[in-house]
């Protein structure tokens, strides 16, 4: 291929993923990326240090693979060296170890998808989530001896899935031998439907029983399906045997978990159960703390204890107004100070402390008139996309900015029940967490509520 040609793909790709990916990730990870080669079906890119490259792995992999292969008109694979320094721990089996590179697609979901930002030393510790984290790091420490299974619960945002994948992490770390299962309950439904399917149940259970630690997140998706649970059930009772270790993170505990069998939630009451609680300020403080230092950026502290003042919600929030900051200053080039922080995030905090009296009709009219819905048809049971999307955002909000239990929002929704809203709370967050567009759509709401 021409260089020119070359090239101009990759500007292609730039363009199709500016509209894709917000505004600073594109910044930071998307635009530094430069073209160092494309032979046959391999396209290799240089990006920013070892950290955005795994980040932009993580995060836009798959966009950036399908990118290129739209733009080439045939599929290729993306593989992204990092630009600054090289990493240490390449092993010599790793067929790209000698690029230093991390590749993508097929490859990078062979081994469990652990999050690289989710581990251990990037969680903070504080009083509302000091024991979880103990308990957590126990289970990896000395798998299948103490705590089996370990049950963790938390509202959205509080580190459920960080807890989850960093015990993925250090496990690995201390017996790289180990097969370490991480999925969330609905990819071991649709793994375990597709196996049945395809008449390839051995598989099924030689992935699933012959783990030696097994890292099921959300498994409150698994409520109503009852064949399911059925095999869940004896996945559980064969590792637990054995003597392998299971975790289990769920929106709730045990005894609140609606639709699930009984002899499932009993065995859960039986292992260790921690919750997690939203941080107070100075954990906040010190989240912020720790995502600037990620970042690898200073932020003057008083900055920061406004933010942690501020934004209450949750810690994906917190994280999200910090991103703001960082952002608006990358762009204006001007040096943050307190006065241009409270500019930057006047709406995003008006809408924080004002939470508890916006009311759910505010967010239903915000919601419907962002996402063009027409609001009777949220108590119905019209399951199209954009209807269940704006749905369940009402209840992602209405959880956010209001005191009304799931229930009360529930019944606000056509008399939904608690656990239906609380499901949607969680989906919804997982999917604004891949998906820039809607993301954007939902901070629009929230400019609206303010
Ligand atoms: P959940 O699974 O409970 O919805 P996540 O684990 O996805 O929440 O956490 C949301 C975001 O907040 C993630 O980016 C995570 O890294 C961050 N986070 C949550 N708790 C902490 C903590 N104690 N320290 C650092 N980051 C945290
Ligand atoms: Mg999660």
């Amino acid at each position: 291929m021409t260089d020119t040609r070359a090239t101009e793909s990759l500007k292609q790709v730039k363009e199709r993923l500016r509209e894709l990916v917000v505004g600073p990730k594109y910044d930071l990870l998307i635009e530094p990326l430069e073209l160092e080669s494309i032979e046959g079906r391999q396209v290799i890119l240089v990006g920013g240090g070892q950290k955005q490259v795994e980040w932009l792995q993580e995060e836009f992999g798959g966009q950036l693979t399908e990118a290129f292969s739209r733009v080439l008109g045939s599929p290729v694979e993306v593989i992204v060296k990092p630009g600054e320094t090289a990493p240490e721990e390449a092993s010599p089996l790793d067929p790209f170890a000698s690029l230093g590179a991390v590749a993508m697609g097929v490859r990078a979901r062979t081994r469990p998808l652990l999050n690289p930002r989710f581990t251990f030393e990037n969680f903070v510790v504080g009083p509302p989530n000091q024991f979880c984290y103990s308990a957590a790091k126990a289970v990896a420490e000395r798998p299948g001896f103490a705590y089996n299974p370990l049950f963790v619960y938390a509202d959205v945002g509080l580190g459920k899935t960080h807890i989850l994948h960093s015990i993925g992490h250090r496990t690995l770390q201390l017996r790289p031998e180990y097969r370490v299962i991480l999925v969330t309950s609905e990819k071991f439904t649709s793994d375990f439907i597709e196996k049945v399917r395809t008449g390839r149940m051995n598989e099924f259970h030689q992935r699933y029983r012959q783990c030696d630690l097994l890292l099921i997140d959300d498994i409150q998706f698994i409520a109503g399906k009852v064949e399911t649970q059925m095999e869940f059930f004896h996945t559980f009772m064969s590792l637990v045997d054995a003597g392998k270790q299971i975790v289990v993170t769920a929106d709730s505990p045990p005894q609140e978990l609606k639709n699930i069998e009984a002899r499932l939630l009993s065995r859960f009451g039986s292992g260790l159960l921690v919750d997690i609680g939203p941080p107070e300020v100075e954990t906040r403080l010190a989240i912020l703390q720790k995502k600037a230092e990620l970042e690898g950026r200073e932020v003057q502290e008083e900055i920061l204890r406004f933010v942690a003042e501020s934004v209450r919600s949750n810690v994906r929030e917190l994280e999200g107004a910090l991103i703001r900051l960082l952002a608006f200053s990358d762009f204006s080039g001007a040096k943050l100070t307190l006065e241009t922080a409270r500019r930057v995030l006047a709406d995003f905090i008006k809408g924080q402390s004002g939470r508890r009296y916006v009311s759910m009709e505010q967010i239903v009219d915000a919601v419907c008139e962002i996402f063009r819905v027409n609001p009777n048809l949220l108590i119905g049971r019209d399951r199209r996309k954009k209807v269940a999307d704006a749905r369940m955002v009402i209840m992602y909000l209405g959880r956010q900015y209001t005191n009304l239990t799931l229930a009360q929002i529930g019944e606000e929704l056509g008399g939904r029940d608690h656990s239906t809203v609380s499901h949607g709370v969680t989906k919804i967050a997982q999917a604004m967490d891949e998906d820039p567009y809607l993301q954007q759509m939902v901070q629009r709401v929230i400019r609206k509520l303010s």
